[in-house]
């Protein structure tokens, strides 16, 4: 097989965060111990969708958009990923975040591959008219690649509810009935899902809760610390206050607060309702930075702001004994190296922060069944595959002697890989 891949492509995507993606890659493909074929195939996405969006502003100029969808492997069944707005957005960003979507669901058994997209801009300069016709001229010159059978967008950075409301209903005029299966992350009330709010802070903590069964440690006795205060992080912070664990710091971009004894979440939630961060709540806790509250002593550090947050600078000082990947990328590949020789175990992002695609398959089956679910039946459901996908990184890591996130992927590869081998190279 001749190894080049298409020159434009490459030359678009070959930035560090693909080189990143290709680099943790590579390392376990010399652990999974696949076909050379299947290795081949993995390292470069299927399809990229490059588009320049021609949108009308509110002062009445025109303005181009760069924009991008990559999909990644359609070989366990449609892509799936997020859509993200953000000046950043490029095709190597795609193509890595494309990829990791890919391992995540293979690695909780999920019969889709990966995919990623976005619009580069700032979202936060634009009005909600030019947000929408941005998501609509996007959705439109899109359409020919996306689908309920074919590849389904997500919200992620600065994208949400209301964003996946306008693909929906742009999808759908195109169809000319409502195709609600066509996005995941919507509103309840076109066809989203419940729980779905809740799904990847909950899943981190039925991950921890999973760590400390098989560490022998009572959940309710560890002190944990919790970087994020947002959708992933503050959820994690109210799932683990409701099971009486001690939660004794937490940050967000503004600062983090620090209580020995342990903090009053739902006051905490309370506060940043009102005033919109943490910022300024001063009552009975000590105000920190968000360096110092990663080097904190605890037992359980739960990272669930940002990528690259445990790096070659910090992580000889970090006090905990476990890690939670909650958000995507938080530890960079020099931290991990120095996590793994002072052995403080970390729980990877690919598996721990999975909950919120888990749910998200739930809603599109929901959608594709035209039947929804109850809260405690999501809950139910999403817990019973968390834990598998958790045992069965745990068995690997342990009878391989190797890390949770070496163990993670391999576990992720196997999947791709069998389904690879199963169907075979095309024609
Ligand atoms: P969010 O915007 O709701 O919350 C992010 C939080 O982190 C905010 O409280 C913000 O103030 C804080 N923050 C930002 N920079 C910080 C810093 N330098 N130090 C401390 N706090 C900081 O975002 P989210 O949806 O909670 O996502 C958080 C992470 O989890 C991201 O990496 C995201 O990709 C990942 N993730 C999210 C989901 C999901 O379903 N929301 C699913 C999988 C992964």
């Amino acid at each position: 097989m001749a190894e080049a891949v298409h020159p434009a492509m490459q030359l678009e995507w070959d930035t560090p965060l693909y080189q990143q993606a290709l680099t943790q890659l590579d390392h376990a493909l010399e652990l999974a111990e696949v076909p050379d074929f299947v290795a081949k195939r993995l390292r470069a996405p299927e399809r990229a969708v490059i588009l320049n969006l021609p949108v009308k502003m509110d002062d009445g100029a025109y303005s181009m958009f760069p924009a991008y969808r990559v999909q990644h492997s359609s070989v366990l069944g449609p892509t799936k990923g997020g859509v993200r707005y953000d000046l950043a957005v490029d095709l190597g960003e795609c193509a890595a975040l494309a990829m990791w979507m890919t391992w995540k669901c293979a690695l909780l058994r999920l019969p889709y591959g990966g995919a990623k997209g976005g619009v580069r801009c700032n979202a936060r300069d634009l009005s909600l008219g030019e947000l929408s016709r941005i998501t609509r001229r996007f959705t439109a010159e899109l359409a020919p690649f996306i689908g309920p059978e074919l590849d389904i967008p997500a919200p992620d950075m600065a994208t949400n509810e209301q964003t996946m409301a306008w693909m929906m209903d742009t999808y759908s005029m195109q169809k000319g009935y409502a195709v609600p299966e066509i996005v995941t992350g919507k509103p309840v009330s076109i066809g989203g899902s419940l729980f779905r709010h809740e799904a990847t802070g909950a899943g981190v903590v039925m991950c921890v809760e999973r760590a400390c069964e098989r560490l022998e440690w009572t959940l309710a006795e560890q002190r944990l610390v919790v970087q994020g205060f947002g959708n992933v992080g503050g959820i994690a912070a109210t799932e683990l206050h409701d099971r009486g664990s001690r939660v004794i710091a937490v940050s967000d971009i503004s600062g983090g607060v620090f209580a020995p004894e342990g903090l009053d979440i739902p006051t905490l939630h309370a506060h940043v309702a009102e005033h919109g961060s943490l910022e300024g709540f001063e009552r009975g806790v000590e105000r920190i930075t968000n360096e110092t509250l990663l080097e904190l002593e605890c037992d359980i550090l739960v990272l669930a702001a940002r990528e690259d947050q445990v790096t070659g600078a910090n992580a000889g000082n970090l006090r905990c004994k476990l890690i939670a990947e909650g958000a995507n990328g938080p530890t960079s590949n020099e931290g991990d190296r120095i996590l793994a020789e002072r052995g403080i175990r970390v729980l990877p992002d690919i598996l721990t922060n999975a909950g919120g695609v888990t749910v998200s398959y739930f809603e599109w089956v929901q959608d594709l069944g035209r039947l929804f679910w109850d809260r405690d039946e999501i809950r139910r459901r999403l817990a019973d595959k968390m834990s598998d996908a958790f045992d069965r990184v745990w068995n690997v890591s342990e009878e391989r002697g190797i890390l949770l996130r070496d163990a993670a992927l391999v576990a992720a590869i196997h999947e791709v890989s069998a389904a690879l081998e199963a169907r075979g190279l095309y024609p």
